[in-house]
């Protein structure tokens, strides 16, 4: 009968050791629900299911619940890109993390044919709405810039998603035409098959940007026109985490840019956006259960 108390005991303990072993490997190794591709990820989940097969015999060990209770996800934090500033810079950096070809680093944008609002004072002013949309739903958010006289490349914004901590980036632009009947939205997303974008982290964001594009044309009522695939872009080459480019409506067709200067238009937006990001999560912690 000692001999078992003390068997058992000293199972107990081994078991705690464990247990607190796995929950400073996960959070050291923690970077975003979407993906379960990082190795401490997978090492963490395999040695959860192993200790929890053993422990499921045992119903007057309390650990179980006491696990599963560390390892419940942080609340989800969102960096929100308002794209370009007020000042330029026309000098170059690298597209890619691994490409020698070279992007401007930053500009200015379009610019509203009808208001003569520039594009980043419009991406600020509906950031910050987005911002309130989704600290009321509970998410974390950071913003790239929260005025107009910074210097960010685009190159930056992308690695300040991995450097905040954040679990995804969505940037925030709007169109320009030579065509002024151009009109809608769109969102542009990492590309497929090429060498210097993880293939689970092109597909983690096509699932993003799809729900953002809908949840954003069924808010505004604006002419969904879809998902784009590119290789091209700084910004979404050099985030480490899922990653979607939201163009908001087209500064070139008279209409769409005086709609898009309302108060109210940008309030539909913001909840669009906010809701496309809300379904991504819940989307992530269905496939988790
Ligand atoms: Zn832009």
């Amino acid at each position: 009968m000692k001999t078992n108390f003390n068997r058992l005991y000293e199972y107990v303990f081994f078991v705690f050791v464990f247990l607190l072993i796995i929950f400073f490997i996960r959070s050291a190794t923690y970077n975003f629900p979407g993906f379960s591709s990082s190795a401490g990820d997978e090492l963490s989940s395999s040695l959860k299911t192993v200790t929890e097969d053993e422990l499921s015999g045992d119903t007057t060990n309390t650990s179980s619940s006491e696990e599963e209770r560390t390892s419940t996800p942080e609340i989800p934090m969102i960096l929100i890109d308002p794209g370009h500033q007020a000042e330029p810079d026309y000098s170059r950096e690298n597209a890619a993390p691994t490409l020698n070809s070279t992007v401007y680093k930053v500009s200015t944008g379009t610019r509203g044919v009808a208001t003569g609002v520039w594009e980043f004072q419009l991406v600020l002013d509906v950031a910050l709405k987005v911002e309130t949309e989704l600290k009321d739903l509970g998410y974390q958010v950071v913003l790239t810039r929260d005025r107009h006289d910074v210097h960010i490349t685009n190159k930056e914004r992308g690695q300040m998603a991995k450097e905040v901590g954040a679990d995804i980036l969505v940037s925030l632009h709007a169109d320009g035409s030579s065509i002024t009947s151009a009109q809608g939205v769109s969102v542009l997303s990492p590309a497929f098959n090429v060498s210097f974008i993880d293939g689970d982290r092109a597909a983690v964001s096509k699932t993003l940007s799809t729900l953002i594009v809908d949840e954003l044309a069924k808010a505004t009522g604006a002419r969904n026109r879809g998902v784009h695939f590119r290789n091209n872009l700084s910004l979404l080459n050099w985030s480490e985490v899922p990653s979607a480019l939201v163009e908001m409506g087209f500064m070139t067709n008279p209409e769409e840019d005086k709609k898009m200067q309302t108060d109210e238009y940008q309030e539909k937006i913001a909840r669009g956006i906010a809701s496309g990001i809300d379904e991504y999560f819940s989307s992530i912690a269905d496939s988790e259960e």
